[in-house]
């Protein structure tokens, strides 16, 4: 059985009646061109509630002015079938006129997180991000919800709102699904040219060298992170926008290990493909 829901008035009616009946409601938000990262969502969704309901929505809000929003990959159908195969029984697809009246003129805004790195290059997309993700929690009414790890800052920011708001979702963070040889799944990746593709490997290959090394008892951070720049400037990207340690909920930078954890952070531009990835070292 599959559902296909387009208005927030009957996805709210439709979540109400699951929960009155008991059921526990499980939410994987995306915005479509559906990979294995985002099927492993959705099973983890499925493992842990009775409906899992997958949001198709490509959120105007969160791309900049000059960014690829007309030209991001859209699959509806194949996502459907996709996404069912893993779980999914339910699907919001909203219209961007359903989602954003035309006078539309409420937001979210985190104030500190979301400023930097991501935040930073991109104005304004932690601010469609949060707000798109406070909409679909209203319209679906989910008791769960599944992020990946793969975009760190946003399930960071994300697990603020819901902290901040009290918002009454778990927040269930999912691993990285990556390829054979080690580049974190993105339905960017499509862009890569065949030129490009095995060269964008290296953010994987460096974030996996400092874990190594960190193994091996280093202890220097800035010694960690000049390796992961060491092997992604190796592969000659077109830009490095930042290669960084944080600490994984708040994006402060750090410089020295946290016995918690440190999360490094990487973003690489490959022609006009930006590549995101990260690690979380930790000393336990
Ligand atoms: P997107 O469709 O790119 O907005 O992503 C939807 C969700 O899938 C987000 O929670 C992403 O973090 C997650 N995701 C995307 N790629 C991966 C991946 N390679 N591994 C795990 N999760 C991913």
């Amino acid at each position: 059985m599959r559902t296909v829901i387009e208005s927030v008035s009957e996805m709210q009616r439709f979540a109400d009646a699951a929960r009155s009946q008991g059921k526990r409601i499980g939410v994987v938000p995306t915005m479509g061109a559906l990979h294995d990262g985002h099927l492993s969502l959705i099973r983890i969704a499925a493992s842990s509630s009775d409906v899992v309901i997958c949001s198709i929505f490509v959120n105007p809000t969160q791309f900049g002015p000059h960014e690829d929003l007309d030209s991001y990959p859209r699959s509806l159908s194949e996502d459907i079938e996709k996404a069912s195969s893993a779980g999914a029984t339910v699907f919001f697809t909203p219209t961007v006129r359903e989602m954003y009246a035309k006078d539309y003129q409420t937001y979210v805004v985190n104030e500190e997180a979301a400023t930097r790195f991501e935040g930073e290059i991109r104005p304004g997309h932690f601010r469609g991000v949060t707000t798109i993700v406070l909409k679909l929690f209203t319209a679906t009414k989910p008791h769960a919800a599944v992020f990946g790890r793969k975009d760190a800052q946003q399930l960071a920011v994300i697990r603020m709102m819901v902290r901040d708001l009290g918002l009454d979702v778990e927040i269930i963070p999912a691993p990285i699904i990556r390829e054979a040889d080690g580049l974190a799944m993105s339905s960017r990746n499509v862009y890569l040219d065949a030129d490009a593709r095995p060269r964008a490997a290296s953010l994987s290959r460096g974030l996996s060298r400092a874990t190594t090394l960190l193994g091996d008892g280093v202890r220097s951070l800035a010694r960690l992170v000049a390796e992961v720049r060491g092997a992604i400037e190796a592969s000659d990207p077109t830009g490095i926008d930042y290669i960084a340690a944080v600490h994984p909920d708040t994006f402060q930078p750090l410089t020295e290990l946290r016995e918690d954890g440190t999360l490094l952070i990487v973003a690489v531009r490959f022609g006009s493909t930006r590549l995101l990835d990260n690690t979380l070292l930790t000393t336990r």
